[in-house]
């Protein structure tokens, strides 16, 4: 029995508002309006029912931004199969291990990303787009549940191997409407997309929330720092939404075209995925931007996130909010009991914007849900008084120096208020005396020489002495993931080989 029927937002604002424009894609500068995504849609259903693609078969791709990412997802959602972004900045063994744990029925590459290794059928996607353009419409195919996974998504791999999780059209839904009730999305909404698609704020965050409310998602092939500035001031495109992990607002305030001024339309910058500095937070808001922060993971898609008052901003600069409507979060400790306000605890979230699971690991699922359905995020959370969030590190992150716990995050936004320090990734590293003490890597502001010292003096100014770092490390960039978060395990790796 059907309790809940796939949705369809294409398809309804196809009929709602048709002549409205869904989205522009920048590699082709090319535009569809609502009718011609959706009849685009149901071309691409033709194109996959050609290639014998059926209910539950997953479609990978591996390709740069494009709009025709958004069509074979929503087509093959259309189909009950299944989409699998992959991220191609991995390596090539890294890819082979993901695409032997999803199988793929096809694996779509653009034309000048390397062949992959045999083993499942490779096609180009540029010759999918051509198809597709050159097909007839198929019949619409029969409702199915939403319960149904439509999407695996691999996670980040930050902290290890990527896991893929199982998203769902209700998954899609929940979190899309938690972002629009968090982010203020009307009809009149114009988000620039530039977030890899292989990322929950590509293919999610980005792309869900506009579509749902009927209005426009600019694609752009991938992110670089002069040109989105120029994009989020483009006076005929009028972006008001932009989503991005903080290391990419970092590159964009750092790059020699960077005006916010010119951003007339945008409503704010939405961060997630990543500390993001109060002190951060604050100069953003000194130049006029509302800098929203907020809180997900492959897992849960948009949870929380904070309202757009600047004066709730700076009051709460650090926090990532409330929860969207629907969702629910708890903060627990090791015994699942619930902390009281102010105390940290581990974030578990409840609601329709949850994952069934992981592809292939029913030992995840286990290890990551309590019997009653709330997944465990690993993350170690505050509520303020006023109910707010915030995220204080992973736990994996944490390290006990000399009895006592330090929480890196806490410490990197200390030495990002040096002004010599552009960035700061810490771990703990053993040490005889103390247990484990921490290592700063630093990446330098341009134009600065920061020293050990100085930075050691400046930490013990703002935080405790046993959380200022013993060893410092300069360095001119950091292990990343394709979204530009920083890889502790590598550096932890590192310290401990070396
Ligand atoms: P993996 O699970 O493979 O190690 P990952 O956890 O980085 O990778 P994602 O799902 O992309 O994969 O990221 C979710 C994580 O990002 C959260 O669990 C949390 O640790 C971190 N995160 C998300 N939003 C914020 C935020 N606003 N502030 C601090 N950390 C955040
Ligand atoms: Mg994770």
């Amino acid at each position: 029995m059907l309790d809940f029927i796939s949705p369809d937002p294409v398809a309804l604002h196809a009929r709602l508002r048709p002549g409205a424009l869904a989205c522009i894609d920048l590699s082709g500068d090319r535009r569809w309006s609502y009718r011609e995504l959706d009849r685009d849609i149901q071309q691409a259903v033709a194109v996959l029912l050609d290639e014998g693609v059926g209910r539950g078969d997953r479609v990978a791709v591996l390709a740069r931004n494009s709009v025709h990412q958004v069509i074979l997802q929503q087509a093959l959602m259309r189909l009950g199969a299944i989409f699998v972004p992959l991220n191609w900045r991995l390596t090539r063994p890294e890819l082979g291990q993901l695409l032997a744990d999803c199988t793929p029925a096809i694996l779509y590459t653009d034309d000048d990303l390397p062949a992959l290794p045999a083993g499942c059928r490779g096609a180009s996607f540029t010759g999918f787009a051509a198809a597709v353009d050159a097909a007839r419409p198929a019949p619409r195919p029969a409702p199915h549940s939403g319960h149904d996974t439509c999407i695996i998504l691999y996670t980040s791999g930050t902290s290890g191997v990527p896991k893929g999780a199982l998203l769902t059209s209700a998954f899609l839904l929940a979190t899309g409407v938690n972002f629009n009730v968090l982010g203020e999305v009307d009809t009149g909404a114009v988000f620039l997309c530039d977030s890899p698609m292989f990322h929950v704020i590509g293919i999610v965050t980005q792309i869900w929330p506009p579509m749902l409310r009927g209005g426009t998602f600019i694609v752009s092939p991938g992110f670089e720092p002069e040109r989105t500035n120029d994009r989020l001031g483009h006076p005929a495109w009028g972006v008001t939404h932009y989503f991005c992990v903080p290391q990419m607002a970092d590159a964009l305030r750092h790059a020699p075209n960077f005006d916010p001024d010119r951003w007339t339309r945008l409503k704010a910058l939405f961060t997630g995925g990543a500390p993001n500095p109060p002190a951060n937070i604050r100069w953003w808001l000194d130049q006029g931007v509302r800098m929203v922060d907020g809180y997900g993971m492959t897992e849960t898609g948009t949870t929380l996130g904070m309202p757009l008052s600047p004066d709730l901003l700076r009051e709460k600069a650090g926090a990532v909010g409330l929860c969207g409507p629907l969702t629910s979060v708890r903060l627990v400790d090791e015994e699942d009991r619930d902390v009281p306000d102010g105390t940290p605890g581990e974030i578990l979230v409840f609601g329709l914007n949850v994952i069934g699971g992981y592809w292939n690991r029913p030992e995840e699922r286990e290890r990551a849900f309590t019997e009653d359905g709330w997944i465990r995020t690993g993350d170690i959370g505050c509520r303020d008084k006023d109910g707010f969030i915030s995220v204080v590190d992973r736990r994996k992150d944490m390290f006990i120096s000399g009895g006592e716990n330090v929480y890196p995050v806490e410490v990197e936004a200390a030495l990002r208020e040096h002004p010599a320090v552009r960035e700061a990734a810490v771990i703990g590293i053993p040490d005889d005396r103390w247990g484990e003490v921490g290592r700063a890597y630093v990446i330098a502001a341009p134009g600065h020489d920061p020293q050990a010292e100085d930075l050691g003096r400046h930490c013990q100014a703002l935080i405790a002495r046993y959380k200022v770092p013993k060893e410092f490390v300069f360095v001119s960039d950091l292990p990343r993931t394709g979204s530009g978060k920083v890889m502790k395990h590598i550096l932890r790796r590192e310290a401990v080989d070396a």
